[in-house]
């Protein structure tokens, strides 16, 4: 089995290179959203690579409530994806002590900062999103949240200096709105001395898209997903229906177009995966064997994790003051550039 969450290494042995550490004196910023509960899609695409550099430099990892409510209106809804959140990073390895996990919403001077930029946003630049045109097209009304919402993600990078963003390659247009904010932002106010960084996207694009249940990308929107800590009859029943072939079980099998041995060999080691390769290939193995294999694989792989999640559950106050703490670093942080912001602009303030 691959090495479980927290003691990862940077280099994964199956894949090669799977991220480029950002160099030293970077300023990280990554926003999670809590839209719903987490899946191995976002584990293996992005929560993997959080924890692996989140103690190895500057980092700010916020929960963003703020944007979350473009799509979800439920207070409890919100609240409860909120927390969900950090207790699962917590779970997962992070350490607080070594980086700051935050609410968006500690820091109310990011919704400041993105009014500034909306000044600065051509609304033809808006319109080209593509997450808005994707609402759009599928009939929906988009609010002007989401509209907005990448100067909303600018202010959340610009506003503590971040130098890179780790995103997947599904984010990119975002971060170039954020690149073009922080230039014109920089030649309308800041003369020769540049306020705001050029960030570097940073894009991780070595984890090839995970597949849910149905063969489709996995994704809280098609309801295909396995949770990281579903467990017990939830977690076999999500296993048990992932869709194959109907290749009979005592036929060969192709490993590389079946969607449970794309899971497995996100969790399985270079032995355990040629191993189960060549079981597909010999025949006399069927999908029904493959899923019982990837269910233990699932549950070893995060069974640490999913001990300390369970502590995590008892301990509320915990996880609130692990946030405030995290919080109170990133707003000081946060207050540095707004002045600095403020002053540029001639926004005066009599505070
Ligand atoms: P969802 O599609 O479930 O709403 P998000 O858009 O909130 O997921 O994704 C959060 C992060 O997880 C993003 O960085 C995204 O690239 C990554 N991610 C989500 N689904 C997958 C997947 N199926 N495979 C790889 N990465 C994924």
């Amino acid at each position: 089995m691959k090495s479980s969450p927290s003691s990862s290494p940077i280099i994964d042995r199956t894949r090669g290179r799977v991220d480029v550490a950002p160099a030293a004196g970077s300023v990280v910023v990554s926003g999670i959203q809590p839209s719903g509960k987490l899946h191995l899609g976002n584990y293996f695409g992005a929560i993997r690579q959080h924890i692996r550099f989140h103690d190895k430099h500057e980092s700010y990892f916020f929960i963003v409530n703020y944007h979350a409510l473009t799509s979800i209106q439920d207070a409890e809804a919100l609240r409860r994806y909120s927390l969900d959140i950090a207790m699962d990073y917590l779970a997962l390895g992070f350490d607080p002590e070594k980086s700051n996990l935050f609410l968006q919403s500690d820091v109310p001077e990011v919704t400041e900062l993105t009014w500034i930029f909306l000044t600065l946003t051509p609304v033809s630049q808006l319109e080209k999103g593509v997450a808005y045109k994707d609402k759009v097209a599928q009939g929906l009304t988009a609010n002007a949240g989401l509209f907005a919402y990448p100067v909303l993600q600018a202010a959340d990078i610009l506003i503590y200096a971040g130098t890179h963003v780790p995103v997947g390659a599904d984010q990119k247009q975002n971060i170039e709105i954020c690149r073009d904010l922080a230039q014109r932002f920089n030649d309308r106010f800041a003369g020769d001395a540049p306020i705001l960084p050029d960030p570097d996207p940073y894009i991780l694009d070595t984890v090839a898209v995970v597949p849910g249940t149905d063969g489709q990308k996995m994704s809280k929107s098609y309801r295909n997903t396995i949770g990281i800590f579903d467990e017990g009859k939830t977690l076999k029943k999500k296993v048990m229906s992932i869709v194959t072939d109907s290749t009979p079980l005592e036929d060969p099998k192709d490993p590389d177009s079946c969607n449970v041995f794309a899971l497995i060999s996100l969790f399985a080691d270079d032995n355990q995966r040629d191993e189960i390769a060549a079981n597909y290939r010999r025949g006399g193995y069927g999908y029904g064997h493959a899923k019982k294999d990837l269910l233990a694989l699932i549950t070893d792989y995060f069974a640490e994790a999913r001990a300390r999640r369970h502590v995590l559950e008892s301990k509320e106050d915990y996880v609130l003051d692990v946030l405030r703490q995290g919080a109170e670093n990133a707003r000081k942080r946060a207050s540095e550039t707004m002045s600095r912001v403020r002053e540029a602009t001639g926004l005066i303030t009599t505070r």
